[in-house]
């Protein structure tokens, strides 16, 4: 290895420049071997190295001090030589030499560095599917397989979008912070604003030559068959995400999440009351008053058998146990809720019509509403109650 050059001769200042002197020299430096102007030449980036070495020492008086006194010696581990492996460093530490008139300065952020803390980890797009669910399976919860389109990483690239790894670079624009600042007047002075690099689009990196697969989005579309395990008790608009089923970003980052949206389909029989189903049931007048063993009804676990008493009211409320909607937290399932509905026939014929002649004037058919034949509204609480 070379011996090293003297600070002063490399930025080509005087034993005695004072500090403005010394900036002035390095912001020349730098900017005539700026990777960006020099692309690919190894020289051209040690001088801007050695450079950014000599304006470390130089910039600081207490550092300058001891290498006047000592030289290279005297400066130990402090800024010793190829310090500057990364160029992060440089651009990280010695940004704020370029000033406003530097052609370079929006390429030099604060605190950015390449590729590194400000660049975020991005996240990709979200999909959203709506899924038909019938009262059945939300009361009981379902699986359910469903095909989706998503964006998922390029596997011929990694999902990088380049040709291969020598096609890939930092951003020449940015330096891989995927960001760009400036400075700018406001009437609160002087501010620094941070924009998405207009190169890379806030990525970070540029491709030579993009992916034959991808060409370069480092994403292809491909159909899934992805399984959802819908959980009993989930209401009509309720969204379901399942994490990293979306769509993944554009060259590298974390997938986005699969939004289910839960659409009820109208049951043909019975209605969803929170968790509770409710069941309209029509007797004819006879099971009415003289009862029936047996009334077949619907109910979500398929057909069951009621019990209807001599003398029922319509709107009795009869009570299913445990054959409603599942709790979505607890798992408990609410009940079925029968209103009983004494039919009224419509059309009689002269039999019938004489028969209940007959019965009009029969004192068991005049009504005598007693304490057991509540209200509908009371009838209608205690059921809602779980009386
Ligand atoms: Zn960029
Ligand atoms: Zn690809």
């Amino acid at each position: 290895m070379a011996a090293k050059r003297d600070y002063y001769e490399v930025l080509g200042v005087g034993k005695t420049a004072d500090a403005d002197e010394i900036k002035k020299a390095y912001r020349k430096m730098a900017i005539k071997y700026h990777p960006d102007k020099n692309q690919g030449d190894a020289a051209a980036e040690e001088k801007f190295k050695e450079a950014a070495e000599a304006y470390e020492v130089l910039s600081d008086p207490d550092k300058r001090a001891r290498y006047d006194r000592f030289g290279h010696q005297g400066m130990g581990g402090a800024a010793g030589g190829g310090q500057y492996q990364n160029m992060d460093d440089i651009f990280s530490r010695f940004g704020d030499v370029f000033g406003d008139e530097s052609p370079f300065s929006q390429f030099f952020g604060g605190g950015g560095g390449r590729g590194g803390a400000s660049r975020r980890t991005r996240k990709g797009s979200n999909l959203r599917i709506k899924l038909k669910l019938s009262l059945q399976e939300i009361a009981q919860g379902v699986e359910k397989k469903v095909k989706v389109r998503r964006q998922v990483s390029c596997k011929a690239c990694g999902g990088n979008g380049a040709r291969n790894g020598t096609d890939l670079r930092d951003c020449g624009t940015c330096h891989g912070s995927g960001q760009v600042r400036r400075r700018v007047q406001t009437m609160f002075g002087e501010m620094t604003s941070a924009t998405t690099c207009p190169t890379c689009q806030g990525e970070g990196r540029t491709i030579s030559h993009s992916c034959n697969v991808c060409h370069g989005d480092g994403r292809v579309e491909q159909e899934e068959v992805v399984t959802l395990n819908i959980p009993a008790g989930v209401e009509d608009g309720m969204t379901l995400s399942m994490n990293g089923k979306g769509n993944v970003p554009s060259r590298g980052g974390i997938a986005g999440d699969l939004l289910i949206v839960i659409e009820e389909e109208a049951d043909q029989l019975l209605k969803r009351d929170g968790q509770n189903v409710v069941y309209d049931l029509y007797i004819n007048f006879a099971d009415a008053a003289l009862g029936n063993p047996g009334i077949e009804v619907p109910t979500l676990d398929g057909r069951a058998r009621i019990k209807i008493e001599p003398g029922t009211q319509s709107g009795k409320i009869l009570r299913l146990k445990g054959k409603g909607v599942a709790d979505l937290q607890s798992g408990t399932r609410g009940d079925q809720l029968v209103y009983v509905n004494v039919w009224t026939p419509k059309d009689l014929s002269a039999d019938e019509r004489d028969l209940l002649e007959r019965m009009r004037n029969s004192p068991n058919f005049a009504p005598k509403p007693g304490k057991s034949e509540k209200s509908f509204f009371e009838r209608v609480r205690e059921a809602f109650s779980g009386n």
